[in-house]
């Protein structure tokens, strides 16, 4: 049954019977079967983002958290950042990446954890296993979040959001955790609504909506755009994206360069990327922070050198190589740069020691004082199919 647009919200938030929006059966018919003459929009994306992630684990295993300030991340004398704050010390404006030394400051009485990646390791392995029972295209993003299509699907009579509510109450059940999601007709307008109602949210954008919708969205909330870009965006007079609708692809292509011609596509609501499947990541690398700055070429060559040797070697294990490697630097004052650079072959070892050598020389440190160095090598592919063409593509 073709489901008619009902309300005048352009969104439907769809509470947990926390009463945060439309009824149950409205949301269900947003997303019913809607036939916009086979474009794009008749696909069903569902957006899995679990709320407050590490920091959830970790109230959920210890009570007596409950209420509290937690901050899961590094020590603060070893330059430690936060991974995930609760939601508690959010309101004391602490959020992730921050240093933690900062953190604190803002909010002294926080429970600093140390992250247990194994045991989040193993509860996203839960979360992903309960996701693929709901979809067979199943992206995960990272350990807590995870694109499905479920255009096909006839479970939840091919209802995309009662799916998603059904998720969220198999994850809830299952971990005792809770995750938002978001619902739309591709990527980009599902991660975006998966974000707009949390914690324990679930959000719908409809294909009759997401034009409007992206019209009102602040430039910033743009799905890759970030402080730097959103701030020549405002140079040129972009704030939402209505004012980014002004200015057709080439113009956008002009400022920002090849990108130019994504953020025409986000502009109108339109994001062609498929759900990729993959059990496997996209990358792998490390990255560490130095106790104190450090000014010294060959040391900083000599971590490199480590960094790449050990990323391969963790590659190889799982008889994996990759095609791409980026260096990131990140300096006293938390300016941060990365380079990278793609390669027509996988690349050995020799070759991403050559190769990291050259990358880092060409971001031109010129003596300043270095926090932080990392490489992460992506392309990932199986060695096996390492003579074979590429068939996909990295985002
Ligand atoms: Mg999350």
């Amino acid at each position: 049954m073709l489901a008619k647009k009902g309300g005048q919200s352009p969104i439907l938030f769809c509470g947990n019977g926390g009463g945060k929006g439309l009824s149950a059966p409205a949301c269900e018919a947003a997303l019913g079967d809607m036939d916009f003459g086979g474009k794009l929009v008749d696909r069903k994306i569902i957006h899995i983002d679990m709320d407050a992630f590490y920091a959830s684990v970790e109230e959920r295993d210890n009570p007596t958290l409950k209420g509290k300030p937690v901050i899961v991340g590094g020590q603060p004398e070893k330059r430690g950042v936060v991974a995930t704050a609760n939601y508690v010390a959010r309101k004391f404006g602490v959020h992730s990446a921050m240093p933690t030394v900062t953190a604190l400051r803002h909010c002294p009485q926080a429970i600093l954890i140390t992250p247990r990646m194994d045991v989040y390791r193993s509860v996203s392995e839960e979360i992903m296993g309960i996701l693929r029972r709901y979809a067979q295209a199943v992206e995960p993003l990272s350990l807590d979040e995870a694109y499905l299509d479920v255009s096909g699907s006839s479970l939840c009579s091919g209802s995309a959001t009662q799916i998603a509510r059904a998720i969220k109450a198999d994850i809830a059940k299952t971990t005792r955790l809770t995750a938002s999601a978001g619902v739309s007709y591709n990527k980009f307008l599902a991660k975006t609504a998966s974000g707009m109602n949390k914690p324990d949210g679930l959000t719908v954008i409809p294909p009759t909506e997401g034009a409007s919708f992206v019209q009102q969205l602040p430039i910033g909330k743009f799905y890759g755009i970030g402080k730097a870009t959103e701030a020549k965006m405002r140079q040129l007079g972009v704030i939402t994206g209505a004012d980014l609708l002004k200015f057709s692809a080439r113009e956008l292509t002009f400022y920002f360069g090849s990108i130019g011609s994504w953020y025409a596509m986000l502009a109108r609501g339109e994001d062609p990327r498929e759900v990729v499947i993959s059990r496997e990541r996209k990358s792998q690398g490390c990255e560490m922070t130095f106790a104190q700055d450090v000014t010294d070429r060959d040391f900083m060559l000599k971590v490199l050198y480590e960094q790449v040797h050990a990323t391969i070697l963790k590659l190889e294990k799982k008889q994996l190589c990759a095609k791409s490697m980026t260096i990131k630097i990140k300096y006293d004052n938390f300016k941060q740069i990365t380079r990278t650079k793609s390669f027509s072959e996988p690349l050995n070892l020799t070759a991403a020691l050559e190769q990291v050598e050259i990358l880092f020389d060409k971001a031109d440190n010129h003596g300043k004082a270095v926090r932080l160095l990392g490489v992460t090598l992506s392309h990932i592919q199986k060695q096996s199919d390492a003579k074979q063409p590429e068939l996909w593509r990295e985002d």
